[in-house]
């Protein structure tokens, strides 16, 4: 993507979600961490569910500390991984008292040192509890960053570092955000809504569908409210024979 077509991109992600907002809860920063640290390979909604009740009695390493290993357990018990995940908590609440004041550590590095921290967790807690310009690569950011165009890479690091460089700097701070609600409601993994798409001319995936009208596409805002309901039920368009051009690009997967 040339960087005029970035600059555009973005103006248009800004102009139709001027104040992005990521979707797992949290109270501060440490309940952020925590739910950070859990949600790896777990759904935001799935997260949410189990930390609602936790952040009532816990909010501080202290606390958490003091719940203990076994008593965290069942909270998080619907989320994948939660045995080794409440050990990490323990664990990384012990050493946020012990080293940090109980305070949660503001540098990439310190942060990375953490049970169950690594870059993508920092680069989000930085980003949300500290306003860092960082940029998050998840599994929808990676996927978007290459099938657009506009950061490719070969492992997220790399999309991580190609976006540092492309993504103008008044975007930076919002960019994660975007990226993440196009990829999650737009630019989906099996069924980009293509002709629905914001950025739908600006894209460069080779098996995109046209725009059904270029002057009024959906955001990912508004797809999200919507989305989520017609995902559940499918729509009637789904369950119907997909067009020959649906069933070329399902052919044409781009890299998920
Ligand atoms: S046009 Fe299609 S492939 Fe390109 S960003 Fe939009 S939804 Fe994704």
């Amino acid at each position: 993507m040339k960087p005029a077509q970035i600059e555009e991109m973005f103006r248009r992600f800004q102009a139709h979600n001027p104040d992005p907002r990521g979707e797992l809860q949290f109270i501060n920063p440490f309940t952020l961490l925590v739910a950070v640290v859990l949600s790896a390979q777990a759904t935001d909604a799935s997260v949410n569910k189990a930390t609602e009740p936790l952040f009532k009695i816990v909010q501080t390493p202290a606390e958490m500390v003091a719940l203990g290993e076994e008593r965290l357990r069942p909270y998080i018990r619907t989320i994948g991984l939660f045995n080794t995940k409440a050990k990490n908590v323990i664990r990384l609440s012990e050493i946020l008292l012990a080293q940090h004041g109980g305070e949660v550590p503001k540098q990439r590095e310190v942060l990375e040192t953490l049970p169950g921290v690594g870059r993508k967790t920092a680069n989000v807690v930085l980003n949300i509890a500290f306003g860092e310009a960082t940029i998050a690569v998840d599994t929808h950011i990676f996927r978007v960053g290459n099938r657009t165009g506009l950061a490719p890479g070969k492992t997220p690091r790399e999309v991580e570092d190609r976006l540092e460089k492309v993504v103008p700097p008044a975007y930076k701070l919002h960019a994660h955000h975007w990226l993440i609600l196009h990829g999650r409601y737009v630019c989906k993994a099996l069924k980009p809504d293509c002709p629905r798409c914001l950025i739908n001319d600006l894209c460069q995936f080779k098996g995109k569908l046209l725009a059904v009208d270029p002057v009024a596409p959906t955001s990912p805002k508004s797809l999200a409210k919507k989305g989520k309901s017609e995902n559940a039920k499918g729509s009637g368009k789904a369950k119907g024979k997909p067009s020959p051009k649906r069933a070329r690009l399902k052919k044409k997967k781009g890299p998920a």
